[in-house]
């Protein structure tokens, strides 16, 4: 069977789905490689070193796509409105597609998927279990996220993170907020905390207040009533508008002390809460910094601009987006460990076998045998 990986066209994306290393793997396992001719070029890997591995390299992306019998790539079509339909038209039907897609917030396109009778697969489904750990893209992609939303703080702050005591006097160390304890959250708090910034971190999920504290930060404890603050699945669960607005009175004045706040609150499937509104911008101190990780879905500060940085009222606002395709080195190394593994899972002598009993095939699975198969993007789309 033939993976294919084509270019990511994607404005700005560097990220690439496989990297040289992953591919001897997939070709250990009986199964044939292409890539895209500059696939991973914008990532640092050339298409020699692929070669080198005994992947072939493809000139004509449409021939590729259309020879394919899987698919690996990392923003496929959902993730970004303008997917180039002539990609879609290349794609045989029968074949298999293992991307991002956004499943639940773009379930039409997962429809259509289906109805050209595409096998697909979403990395963003995959089971946040200990089994599934290996092939969780997301854990990955946001690992990055918190540490590059670290350093892009630190670096547009008129502040030093450390304490310096120097001849010149002694420098107090930066106080850095971060609200939303996930993947994201905790490795922001790590990163802040190496560079030896104070900081304090709140999640409405009292169950990372172990996590944060064992990274030498301070859990916030705000007087809220969360009822059910997550599913079954470790996820936050959406609270009401009354919930959001205690909770913005409630960090108002911690905001307005910090010199930095790292954002990174998110609920699947749904756009992120509100949770820094203008006021509160406006109380902190000029050359207070705010990086909201949750601009791709909105933004958790009222005055984030997604892909921008904005001056607002003397607080400087990033709303990165695609932030982990900053680091497109380890960002694809990481993707295509993650890729390849799941892929692996699911191949047995050299033919892709779905085990459609097995959690995680089943978990990610959204498209199959012409049918939309994943029961909340089933939902999704009756919505
Ligand atoms: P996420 O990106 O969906 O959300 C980020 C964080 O925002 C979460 O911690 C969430 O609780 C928090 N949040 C939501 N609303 C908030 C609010 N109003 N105020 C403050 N914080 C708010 O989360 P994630 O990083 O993808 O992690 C989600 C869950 O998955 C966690 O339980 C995590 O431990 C679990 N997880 C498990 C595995 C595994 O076992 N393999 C891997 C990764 C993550």
């Amino acid at each position: 069977m033939l993976v294919a990986v084509p270019k990511e066209v994607y404005p700005g994306e560097r990220r690439v789905a496989l990297i040289p290393q992953t591919v001897s793997a997939l070709i250990k396992a009986g199964l044939e490689v292409a890539i895209e001719a500059g696939a991973g070029e914008s990532a640092n890997y050339p298409d020699k070193d692929f070669e080198a591995q005994g992947a072939r390299v493809e000139l004509d992306r449409h021939s590729l796509l259309a020879q394919a019998d899987i698919v690996l790539m990392v923003r496929g079509p959902g993730s970004y409105p303008d997917f180039p339909a002539a990609d879609l038209d290349a794609l045989k039907e029968g074949s298999t597609l293992i991307s991002f897609t956004e499943p639940l917030a773009q379930p039409e396109i997962m429809r259509e998927l289906a109805e050209r009778k595409l096998t697909v697969f979403s990395m963003e489904l995959m089971p946040r279990t200990t089994r599934a750990q290996s092939m969780d893209a997301l854990s990955s992609m946001a690992t990055i996220a918190g540490y590059k939303a670290v350093l892009a703080a630190a670096d547009a702050s008129p502040k030093l993170f450390p304490m310096f005591m120097t001849a010149a006097g002694t420098i107090t160390p930066s106080r850095v907020f971060v609200l939303g304890a996930g993947v994201a959250g905790l490795q922001a708090i790590a990163t802040a905390r190496r560079l030896g910034a104070v900081v304090e971190a709140f999640d409405i999920r009292p169950a990372v207040k172990e996590e944060v504290e064992s990274l030498g930060a301070k859990f916030v404890q705000l007087e809220l009533e969360s009822g059910e603050a997550q599913d079954s699945g470790g996820y936050a669960k959406a609270q009401s508008e009354d919930f959001y607005r205690r909770q913005q009175e409630l960090m108002a004045e911690r905001i307005k002390h910090s010199d930095v706040v790292i954002t990174t609150a998110a609920v699947p499937g749904k756009k992120s809460p509100v949770l820094i509104p203008e006021e509160v911008v406006a109380s902190m101190r000029p050359g207070s910094v705010i990086v909201d990780i949750a601009a791709e879905k909105g933004g958790n500060c009222a005055v984030t601009k997604p892909g921008e940085k904005i001056i607002h009222k003397g607080v400087i606002v990033i709303g990165p987006l695609n932030i982990s395709a900053e680091v497109p080195v380890h960002a694809s190394q990481m993707y295509a460990k993650n890729i390849s593994t799941f892929l692996l899972h699911m191949v047995k002598e050299g033919k892709l076998e779905l085990d459609l009993e097995d959690e995680i095939t089943k978990g990610a699975l959204v498209a199959h045998g012409g049918k939309l198969v994943h029961q909340a993007v089933v939902d999704a789309l009756g919505k």
